[in-house]
């Protein structure tokens, strides 16, 4: 795979991911609770073993977020807090990167541009 493949791949990948990531952050604030916990069903790995994951509550600790309640956030899960600012990190500065790719392509098609073009 030639490597600006790779890197568009990547780039795709990481989007992705980051917008995934902040439909998260962003859902408790557009859908009512009640919604959010349909769409994400009780913990399975809880029902079956009576053990938390680590993920478990964290879709009432987002809600809390949402709602300007840390501290309950941090009773629901501990790393909730932690998790949503990585989320909206990482969406900054993919923003940050895609704009930057962005700017450097169009920079260079100027360039190019400017050097083709009959004077
Ligand atoms: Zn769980």
């Amino acid at each position: 795979m030639p490597k600006r493949d790779l890197i568009i791949a990547l780039l795709v990948s990481w989007g992705i991911v980051s917008a995934a990531a902040v439909g998260l952050c962003v859902a408790p604030y557009a859908v009512d609770s009640q919604t959010l916990h349909g769409i994400f069903p009780p913990c399975p790995q809880l029902a079956k073993t009576g053990h938390p994951c680590p993920v478990c509550g964290m879709t009432r600790a987002f809600i809390a977020i949402a709602a300007g309640d840390p501290d309950a956030a941090r009773r629901y899960n501990s790393f909730s807090i932690a998790l949503y600012d990585l989320f909206l990190a990482n969406a900054a500065l993919f923003g940050l990167v895609l704009s930057t790719v962005y700017r450097r392509r169009f920079h260079i098609n100027a360039a190019a541009k400017k050097t083709l073009s009959p004077k």
